[in-house]
């Protein structure tokens, strides 16, 4: 009998309406969680696996030893390498080539690389505007090691404290 009585009083006070209401009127109030980009932007994983890079150490010598792991580890064959001897018997690239519309961003190659060369870095804002220019070639992987050496090295160094 109260249980019926109770639902009458609901039932006429709208109370259900009220209480929907009331929930609505808590979210119009408090901060949402949208994340309004590109003026702002969610945190980032020292991880996070963005455009490529290829590294040099710091008396400017390239990393890269032409051993090809990364080429043989690649899933999608993004990778393409010709290579050939220096006179001081050393080996190095002629040739390094991503094609970034083949990559899946697997990370394979760099977790491949026997001296820290190949990587990548937290880079996710590019784009391309003519035919071609997805493919990264060894000068401009190297260009974008040197612009984010400094974050490279941070990035690697919190990996290994990590581990
Ligand atoms: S991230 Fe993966 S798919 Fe892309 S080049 Fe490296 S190994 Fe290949
Ligand atoms: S980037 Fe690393 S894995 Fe790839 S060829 Fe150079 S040294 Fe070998």
């Amino acid at each position: 009998m109260t249980g019926q009585l109770s639902k009458y009083v609901k039932s006429f006070t709208l109370w259900e309406l009220l209480k929907g209401l009331s929930l609505t009127g808590r979210y119009f109030v408090k901060r949402g969680g949208t994340i309004h980009y590109p003026e702002e932007k969610t945190p980032q994983s020292h991880r996070f696996r963005g455009l490529h890079a290829l590294r040099r150490y710091p008396n400017g010598e390239e990393r890269c030893i032409a051993c090809k792991l990364c080429e043989a580890v690649c899933p999608a064959l993004a990778i393409t390498i010709d290579s050939e001897e220096r006179a001081d018997g050393t080996r190095r690239t002629t040739r390094y080539d991503i094609d970034l519309f083949k990559c899946i961003y697997c990370g394979f190659c760099e977790e491949a690389c026997p001296v820290d060369s190949i990587v990548e870095t937290r880079v996710l804002e590019y784009h391309f505007e003519n035919r071609g220019e997805q493919i990264m070639t060894k000068d401009k992987l190297l260009a974008i090691g040197d612009k984010y050496e400094q974050q490279i090295a941070a990035d690697r160094a919190a990996d290994a404290d990590f581990r």
